[in-house]
């Protein structure tokens, strides 16, 4: 008997993509049932997004105060009486910044070891997984006699369609949380853009850009085209632009249909992050530029230049 778990995560009542991707994933195992577990101050409207998912048995919802704001070293305690409670054998969570702060304690409290960044499913114990930012992938093999923790590469899978009706659940866990740990604050841009994480267009500008005040070109093409916008770390870390914006091995993995990249020289840790785009523009001055191997689409030119043709061009 194989079930699976899978963590909600969400945000301000509504359930992220990325679970949606995740419940996708799920369907690869092949399992006997799949459950979403939501936790929240009053998960009753997350929980109903979640039981529209396409493959879902049921969603159990924690309602509890320690949960008005996502912070792992509540939800680990809960997740785990939903795992002893359910009899799981496997545990998913997103890649997304909930998913890699509380997985990795579910698996501590269990005393096993995890998996991050499925990509592929063979089967319920064998996954692909990027490994060397994403210039290899590794197939990996997990033993069957424990609970199975792992975070699912949400740029890899669709996410699953919204014709279900899982029966919903409200779950009361009386387990003890720990007390060191509270929440203080939550800093988030609010953007009309669409979402980095899972736009179908982005466009992005690097070191070459210049300045935070430069940026101003990247996102008025990217407002015209209806993109996110993102960034290269050394964007980043000029201070161009907020850290939430980056792209690549230490920031956002995404794959969006159409990448376009303004002054980026083409890292192997920028790559990373965009290895499952679809289609790949690059704009660079330097015609050596390592971008120019991997883009299906590239022009040589500045990037100051361009951005005003393709303006005129596209109006
Ligand atoms: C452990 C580790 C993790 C990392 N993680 C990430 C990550 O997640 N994401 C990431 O992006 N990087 C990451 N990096 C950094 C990475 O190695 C590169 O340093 C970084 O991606 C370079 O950013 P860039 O392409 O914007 O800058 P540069 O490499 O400096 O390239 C700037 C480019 O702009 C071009 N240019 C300049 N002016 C113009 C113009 N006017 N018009 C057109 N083109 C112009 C130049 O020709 C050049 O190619 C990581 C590094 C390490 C060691």
């Amino acid at each position: 008997m194989s079930t699976i778990l899978i963590i909600a995560d969400h945000s301000r009542g509504a359930l992220s993509v990325a679970t949606r991707k995740a419940v996708r994933c799920a369907a690869d195992f092949c399992a006997d049932a799949v459950d979403i577990l939501v936790l929240a101050e009053d998960g009753a409207d997350v929980a109903a997004q979640a039981a529209r998912l396409a493959g879902v048995r049921r969603v159990r919802h924690v309602d509890h105060p320690a949960h008005a704001h996502p912070m792992a070293a509540t939800a680990a305690p809960h997740i785990l009486a939903a795992l002893e409670d359910g009899g799981y054998s496997h545990v998913l969570g997103t890649n997304t910044s909930f998913g890699k702060d509380v997985m990795p304690r579910v698996a501590a409290l269990l005393g096993v070891a995890m998996l991050t960044d499925l990509m592929h499913v063979h089967g319920r114990y064998q996954f692909d997984r990027p490994t060397y930012a994403g210039n290899a992938v590794d197939t990996v093999v997990a033993p069957e006699d424990r609970v199975l923790v792992a975070t699912v590469r949400a740029a890899s899978f669709e996410p699953a369609a919204e014709n279900g009706a899982a029966a919903i659940e409200n779950f009361a866990v009386a387990a003890e949380l720990p007390g060191h740990t509270r929440f203080v604050r939550a800093e988030e841009h609010d953007s009309e853009r669409p979402d980095l994480g899972t736009a179908a267009r982005v466009v992005t500008g690097g070191r070459g850009v210049g300045s935070e005040q430069n940026f101003g070109v990247i996102y008025d093409l990217a407002d015209r085209i209806g993109a996110a916008v993102g960034a290269s770390r050394a964007a980043v870390d000029a201070g161009y632009v907020p850290n939430d914006m980056q792209v690549g091995q230490t920031g956002k993995i995404i794959a969006p249909e159409l990448y376009i990249c303004f002054g980026i020289s083409g890292a192997i840790q920028h790559l990373a992050g965009i290895k499952d785009a679809g289609t790949i523009v690059a704009v660079n001055k330097d015609a050596d530029a390592p971008i120019f191997e991997i883009a299906d689409y590239g022009l040589v030119g500045d990037l100051f230049e361009v951005i005003p043709a393709l303006k005129r061009a596209l109006s």
